[in-house]
């Protein structure tokens, strides 16, 4: 999938480069400061860069990630950390705190990606054609690292903070399983962060409400009759309904859709018949569609079947519509819930500073944290790792894609700040 299509150049416009500076320390025996004071002990930075260093050398792909869970796993067991496991097939769910409500989750992915590193750097992986170019590996062990500070302070937890290692991203379809499997079950609110390189180490964005587009696939096949192509009238053209369906289908985004609400739909695959003179029996499309809000994506989702079904009726055939499966995952948008939005808003303030906590704009990528967000309220947050100084200046998918390791204290302390906080959310506004 492309989960992380990132409009580059139009966001690198909006963002000042700023220098990024490490949030003072002092004595203060507050959460903050113990959060922040754990998250930046050398001794956990560098337990981070190892496990992700690890991680990186052997990436796995969706569903195989059977060395990293154990990874994972023999990490949490040296935190003292219990964990349930497996969950859909490779994934692992943590279990810190009380052990009563509220329960809230934060979560990480654990895939890698067929592409061949390109990086030349001692830790480059050892798996040709494949990849940690999404920093999965990167947010494994930033997870790993909010994990040994909240079992540090887990006296001060009064809620129960599930920290969850989920299987194919980049598939779309992890986080589905995961779902399928009971994760959530009792789970208030969810929270989870992807590194980009929009931003500057140091600056974190997000937004309130929809954030991501969704994405999904689907397939037709439209069928007539098959006969010679000199004598149509005893034949039922296939080709001739589904070349309306792909022009109608362009009708959608540019008639019925609000201008201003960006949608996208793209046939980008049609096949049919085998000689020039016979008409054939069949004619099979497929194209992918895109929106940013859940209510223009369902909607033009149910759009693409009834124009291609009518289109189809219209010429005497019949046509099957597919969406989903492995082939065509439908992962819906993102979708921040506004009072998460501002609990996670509030708590990067406080770890980068509120000069560093930024509106980010909509984005047309996608990611499957999406399927949590449509079962309980969260916030997915963009944390910036771009400096010229360590090369991370390619975007995700890239062969080039290179992580900033510097950016690993705050990724762990906005995770495990979050946690504390939406525990004391419940009723105020201060963690
Ligand atoms: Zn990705
Ligand atoms: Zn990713």
């Amino acid at each position: 999938m492309d989960p992380f299509l990132l409009l580059l150049p139009l966001l690198s416009t909006f963002i000042p480069s700023l220098a990024f500076q490490i949030p003072t320390h002092n004595q203060s025996s507050s959460l903050k400061q113990q959060i922040l004071d754990l998250a930046y002990d050398p001794i956990t930075l560098n337990w981070m860069k190892r496990v992700r260093r690890e991680i990186h050398e052997f990436p796995e792909l969706a569903y195989e990630e059977f060395n990293t869970s154990a990874l994972i796993r023999r990490e949490l067991d040296h935190l003292g950390v219990t964990y349930r496991w497996p969950v859909a097939r490779t994934g692992v769910v943590a279990q810190i705190g009380s052990g009563s409500p509220p329960f809230v989750a934060l979560r990480a992915d654990m895939d890698a990606l067929p592409i061949q590193e390109l990086v030349d750097w001692e830790h480059k992986s050892k798996i040709d054609g494949k990849m940690h170019a999404c920093a999965h590996d990167a947010h494994v062990a930033m997870l790993l690292g909010a994990a040994k500070i909240l079992q540090q302070l887990r006296e001060r937890l009064k809620a129960t903070v599930l920290v969850i290692f989920q299987p194919a991203e980049e598939s779309g379809t992890g986080a589905k399983h995961m779902i399928q499997e009971g994760v959530l079950d009792n789970v208030e609110a969810i929270f989870g962060l992807h590194l980009v390189i929009e931003y500057p180490l140091g600056v974190v964005a997000s937004r309130p409400g929809d954030f991501l587009a969704g994405c999904g696939g689907f397939k037709a096949k439209i069928t007539g009759k098959g006969g010679n192509a000199g004598f149509p009238q005893y034949s039922i053209d296939s080709v001739l309904a589904a070349s309306t369906s792909v022009i109608s289908l362009q009708n959608i985004v540019s008639r019925e859709a609000d201008p201003l609400d960006s949608q996208v739909v793209s046939v980008a695959r049609v096949e049919a018949g085998s000689a020039h003179n016979l008409i054939p029996e069949s004619t099979t499309f497929a194209g992918t569609f895109r929106a940013l809000s859940k209510k223009s994506f369902y909607a033009i989702r149910k759009r693409i079947e009834e124009v291609i079904v009518g289109q189809a009726a219209v010429h005497r055939c019949s046509a099957k519509v597919k969406f989903d499966g492995n082939e065509l995952p439908t992962i819906p948008p993102t979708t921040n819930d506004e009072r998460i939005y501002e609990i996670v808003r509030q708590v990067s303030s406080e770890i980068v500073g509120e000069e560093n906590t930024r509106l980010a704009p909509k984005f047309t990528g996608s990611e499957d944290f999406a399927f949590f967000l449509e079962k309980v309220p969260g916030t997915l947050l963009l944390v910036g790792m771009r400096n010229d100084k360590s090369g991370t200046m390619y975007s995700p998918h890239n062969p080039y894609f290179v992580v900033d390791e510097d950016v690993f204290p705050i990724g762990a302390a906005i995770h495990a700040a979050f946690a504390f906080s939406y525990n004391s959310h419940s009723t105020t506004s201060h963690f």
